[in-house]
């Protein structure tokens, strides 16, 4: 609705204009949808949004959809925020259609798809991205192609059968993965989905919806699982917009959790640095976070030095530990979101913390 073009997020280049932009031209980095805010900002009504309740389709306005009445949408968003005790809350994402917070950018990705009148849309995906893309495309009548890692959970890959995907396995790693997704798009001419602008801005609810249900008062710390970074930095951009909008008054600290066997965007936060240098040989249970070159690393470090935010590595062993506490509190979520309590186990950070739970504990086996 406001979108008038690009920004790359590792050398600030912009792009004007409206079509499906996936890479920077100039460097190679990844890019994020720019708006007219000005316009966003007069449009929007304060207090009629306050009375919506909470959903992905609330934050429309911060969307990047020609017609969003049109959209694919599921019932997506407004997942529970509920209280882990004293200060800390856990926003429970496996409640989403699909069991993991990736249905956010997929309702954005796929109805994307269709407003361009694409029949069939590729993406690579280590499980939750892959299962919620099928589901999407299942929903709206297009083919989904699936290129997944040999890691990839076998539940995840069952689940992505049952939508009626093409599941291609190969590939050691997610970029090998990755890059040939990418090769199919170009070859078939199929949409190309995964971790690039428009699912940035899907996820981006999550965090419109964690001030939303916390009455515009926002948390000292958010704590986020992080493999290729886009629901970090969609955070970050959230966050930014609703200081724009006059909604919040600050951007939270956000700490980024990584695997131990899995962890540039710790090993170059450590160095002060501002690129990511890629894992060789990642080694994890946490599949979902396994991502051995972050796609967003460089806009993941801009909002964790922007924030003076912090990042952690946590080991398989204690997100397991993790996910096990969590289950004596109520709550299922899988290795890879568990990770993210472990992190602020970890940490302990002063102040009010939400810690985002990505996918449901169905999601793994452990
Ligand atoms: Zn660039």
């Amino acid at each position: 609705m406001y979108e008038i073009g690009y920004r790359c997020m590792d050398c600030n280049v912009q792009v004007m204009g409206t079509k499906p932009e996936f890479k920077c031209m100039k460097c190679g980095g990844s890019l994020e949808v720019d708006y007219d805010y000005e316009k966003m900002k007069s449009a929007f009504v304060p207090m009629q949004f306050r009375y919506m309740p909470p959903t992905h389709m609330k934050y429309y306005f911060a969307l990047p959809l020609a017609r969003p009445h049109n959209a694919i949408t599921m019932g997506e968003g407004g997942t529970p925020l509920i209280s882990l005790g004293g200060n800390v809350l856990a926003k429970l994402e496996g409640v989403n259609p699909t069991g993991a917070f990736k249905d956010r950018g997929s309702a954005v990705e796929i109805s994307k798809a269709v407003e361009l009148g694409r029949k069939e849309v590729v993406c690579a995906s280590t499980g939750n991205m892959g299962a919620s893309i099928a589901a999407y495309a299942a929903k709206a009548g297009v083919k989904a192609v699936i290129f997944t890692p040999e890691f990839a959970e076998p539940v995840k890959l069952k689940q992505m059968k049952y939508y009626g995907a093409k599941i291609i396995r190969g590939g050691k790693t997610y970029t090998e993965a990755m890059l040939k997704s990418i090769e199919y798009a170009k070859n078939s001419g199929a949409y190309l989905t995964g971790d690039y602008p428009y699912r940035l801005e899907g996820q981006k609810t999550v965090a419109y919806e964690i001030a939303d249900q916390l009455n515009f008062d926002i948390p000292d710390n958010i704590i986020i699982p992080v493999g290729n970074g886009t629901l970090f930095y969609a955070t970050f951009k959230a966050f930014n917009e609703m200081v724009h909008l006059g909604i919040v008054r600050k951007v939270p600290r956000l700490i980024a959790v990584q695997a131990a066997g899995c962890a540039p965007i710790v090993s170059a936060f450590r160095k002060k640095a501002h690129k990511i240098t890629p894992v060789k040989t990642p080694k994890t249970i946490a599949s979902a976070i396994n991502c051995d070159a972050p796609v967003d690393g460089a806009g993941v470090l801009k909002a964790l030095y922007s924030t003076k935010g912090e990042a952690v590595a946590v080991s398989d062993q204690e997100s397991v530990r993790a996910k096990l506490e969590l289950a004596h509190k109520g709550v299922y979520a899988e290795v890879s979101s568990a990770a993210a309590y472990a992190g602020y186990l970890k940490l302990r950070p002063g102040g009010k913390s939400v810690i985002i739970l990505t996918g449901i504990g169905f999601k793994d086996k452990y």
